[in-house]
C-alpha cells in the first residue's frame, strides 16, 4: 500500500451506499469510470447482511482500492445484527481481497477483524467538532491502525480549519473531515495537507455523510487531483453560498492560466463577529497559503470593517463595501470593491470609451439598492451628471443626496433624458421575463445611446432587447459579473485574466440554471 503522507497522493474514495450487493458492483465500477480511486463498500447499507459468496462476488476483481465498512447504529451507520456477525462480515470481506478495513475505535484491537496494516481506525461525532479534538487525534495516531480517520460535524468553517491543524499533526496517513456544508472545505483541500482521502458521492442523493461533494465536483470543479502542498488557497465567503458562480469560474481560470491554486466556498454566519472569527482564524494559519478572497452578501460591509479603510480603495471606502481581500505573502491585507470596476468597465467597453470619457454625461441608475450605490458612487466619480430613479423615494433620495445626484422617482421615467441608463432594480429578473423597467415608455428617447442591464439572469432581459432594437450600445449583467472576476483574478495574480474562459464558465452555468427552473 502507498503511503500518502510520502507520496502526498489524496485517494477521492467513492462512498457507495446500494441497498443490493448486485447494485453496489454497478456502482463500483461507475465510480471507477468516475475518477475515483478507490470506493468505500457500505455494507450496512445491504438490506440483507452479505454471505461470504456475496462479499467474493462483490470484491472480485474490483477496479479500484476497496475500503470495507459496515457501521453499527450505535456509530451512526445502520447494522443492527450482533457485533460478531458484523465484525466475522468485515473479517470475510478483508480475506475475500478487501484493501482496507474501517474499524470503530471503540473496538478494542483484540478484536480487530483485520492485521493492523489494514486497519483505518475511526472515529465519527455527528453533533459537533470534538473540544478534545487534538487529544482523539493523538489516541488515533499512537494505535497499531495504518490509518487514522476522524469524521465529526462541523458548525462552521473554522471547525474545517481544525481538521487541517490535525491533518499536519499526524504523522500517520489521515482522514479528517469536517462534515456538512460549513465543512466542505476540509474535503476539498485534504490532498494541500497529504490526506490519505477525501471521500465523494457517486451522485447527488447517494451521499454517506451530509456535505459530501460528488465525485465529478471534486475532480473537475475543485481539481482536487492536481492539488500539491503548494497550492494557494482562495475562496468565496457568503451566507448562503452554496448557488456561488465563483467557485466555477475562479478554478477554470486558475487551470487556464495553469496556475497551482484552489478556490473554495466558505459559508460564514451572517454576523460581524461570525466574519471576524474566521478570519482570525485562517489569517493566524499562514500555511493555509490563502491568498484571496471574495466577499458576499451578507460580509462586504464587515469585510470593510476588518481590513480597514486605509487598506481599501478609497472607492470601496465611500461605497462602504469591499468585495475583495487580498492576502499578501507578509499577511497584510488590502480590500477593494470589483462590483463597481465590473460595471465601469462594462459600461465604457460597451460605448467604446475610457473611464475618464464618462465625464460631463449625463446618466440614469434606476433603483437605489446596493447594486446601485455602487454605480452611483463610481459615476459620481467619473463626473457623470446623474440621477438616481427609485420606487421607493426616501430609500432613492438618500442615495443621491449622499453622492451628489439628482432624484426622481421611478414612475417619472418618461421625463428622462439621459445618454447612459442603468438598471439596477430587479425589475425583468427571473421569472418575471417580460418586464422592462422602460416598458411604460412608447420607445427608449432618442437622447439614451448605451442602455446597461445589471441583470444577469437572464442575460437578454427584455430591457437588453428594446435597447438593441432601438440602435443603443447594450451591456448585459453577464458582462458586469464576469467583469467583476477578471478585476479580481487580476488583482490577486497580477496575471491577464482569461477572460474568454471565465465568460464561458458564467453563459453555461446561467444556462444551466435557467434549464434547472
Ligand atoms: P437590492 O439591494 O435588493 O435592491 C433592489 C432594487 O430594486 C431597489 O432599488 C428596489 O426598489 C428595486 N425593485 C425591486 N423590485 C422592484 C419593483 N417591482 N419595482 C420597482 N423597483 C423594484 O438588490 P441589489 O443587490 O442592489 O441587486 C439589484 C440588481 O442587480 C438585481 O437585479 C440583481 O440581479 C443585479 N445584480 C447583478 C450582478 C452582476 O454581477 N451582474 C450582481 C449582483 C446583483 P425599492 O428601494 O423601492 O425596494
Amino acid at each position: 500500500m502507498t503511503d500518502t503522507k510520502r507520496t502526498g497522493r489524496t485517494r477521492i474514495i467513492c462512498s457507495l451506499t446500494a441497498t443490493s450487493a448486485t447494485e453496489m458492483r454497478r456502482d463500483m465500477f461507475a465510480a471507477a469510470a468516475a475518477g475515483a480511486d478507490a470506493v468505500e463498500l457500505r455494507l450496512d447499507y445491504l438490506q440483507i447482511p452479505p454471505a461470504r459468496q456475496e462479499i467474493a462476488d462483490l470484491l472480485a476483481g474490483a477496479p479500484v482500492e476497496t475500503i470495507v465498512t459496515c457501521r453499527p447504529t450505535a456509530e451512526g451507520g445502520k447494522f443492527r445484527g450482533p457485533e460478531s456477525d458484523r465484525l466475522a462480515i468485515l473479517a470475510n470481506a478483508v480475506r475475500l481481497g478487501a484493501d482496507w478495513v474501517d474499524v470503530e475505535a471503540a473496538v478494542t484491537p483484540h478484536y480487530w477483524p483485520a492485521s493492523v496494516g489494514r486497519v483505518i481506525l475511526s472515529l465519527h461525532d455527528f453533533k459537533r467538532c470534538p473540544p478534545d479534538l487534538d487529544d482523539i487525534a493523538a489516541r488515533l495516531d499512537g494505535s497499531e491502525a495504518a490509518v487514522n480517520k476522524i469524521a465529526f460535524a462541523a458548525a462552521e468553517p473554522r471547525d474545517a480549519l481544525r481538521a487541517f491543524d490535525v491533518l499536519r499533526n499526524c504523522r500517520k496517513p489521515t482522514l479528517v473531515l469536517a462534515m456538512g456544508q460549513a465543512g466542505l472545505v476540509s474535503r476539498i483541500l485534504g490532498g494541500k495537507f497529504g490526506a490519505f482521502g477525501t471521500f465523494a458521492a457517486l451522485a447527488h442523493g447517494k451521499e454517506s455523510a451530509p456535505g459530501q461533494p460528488t465525485i465529478r465536483e471534486l475532480t473537475d470543479l475543485y481539481r482536487v487531483k492536481s492539488l500539491t502542498p503548494a497550492s494557494a488557497v482562495y475562496g468565496v465567503i457568503g451566507w448562503p453560498i452554496a448557488h456561488s458562480m465563483s467557485p466555477a469560474i475562479h478554478n477554470a481560470a486558475f487551470a487556464a492560466a495553469g496556475m497551482d491554486a484552489c478556490y473554495v466556498p466558505l459559508l460564514i454566519e451572517p454576523g460581524p463577529d461570525d466574519f471576524r472569527r474566521f478570519m482570525d482564524a485562517l489569517l493566524a494559519r499562514t500555511w493555509m497559503d490563502c491568498r484571496g478572497l471574495s466577499v458576499t452578501i451578507p460580509h462586504k460591509e464587515h469585510a470593510l470593517r476588518y481590513v480597514g479603510a486605509d487598506n481599501c480603495d478609497s472607492l470601496a471606502v465611500r461605497i462602504g463595501a469591499v468585495n475583495t481581500i487580498t492576502i499578501a505573502p507578509d499577511g497584510s491585507l488590502a480590500g477593494d470593491n470589483t462590483d463597481y470596476a465590473g460595471a465601469i468597465d462594462s459600461l465604457v467597453a460597451g460605448m467604446a470609451i475610457a473611464r475618464e470619457d464618462l465625464a460631463g454625461r449625463r446618466a440614469a441608475v434606476l433603483g437605489a439598492g446596493g447594486v446601485a450605490r455602487a454605480i452611483v458612487a463610481a459615476l459620481m466619480h467619473y463626473g457623470c451628471e446623474l440621477t438616481v430613479y427609485n420606487r421607493t423615494v426616501k430609500r432613492g433620495r438618500q442615495l443621491a443626496e449622499e453622492f451628489g445626484a439628482a432624484f426622481d422617482g421611478l414612475d417619472n421615467l418618461d421625463r428622462l433624458d439621459a445618454e447612459i441608463v442603468i438598471n439596477c432594480t430587479s425589475i425583468g429578473m427571473y421569472p418575471d421575463v417580460d418586464c422592462s423597467p422602460l416598458a411604460p415608455l412608447v420607445k427608449i428617447p432618442p437622447c439614451v445611446k448605451a442602455v446597461f442591464d445589471t441583470i444577469y439572469n437572464p442575460v437578454e432581459t427584455r430591457l437588453i432587447r428594446q435597447a438593441r432594437a432601438a440602435g443603443c450600445a447594450a451591456i448585459t449583467g453577464l458582462d458586469m459579473f464576469v467583469n467583476q472576476a477578471v478585476a479580481q483574478f487580476e488583482r490577486w495574480t497580477a496575471k491577464p485574466a482569461p477572460r474568454q474562459v471565465m465568460r464561458e464558465v458564467v453563459a453555461r452555468k446561467l444556462g444551466a440554471c435557467n434549464e434547472n427552473e
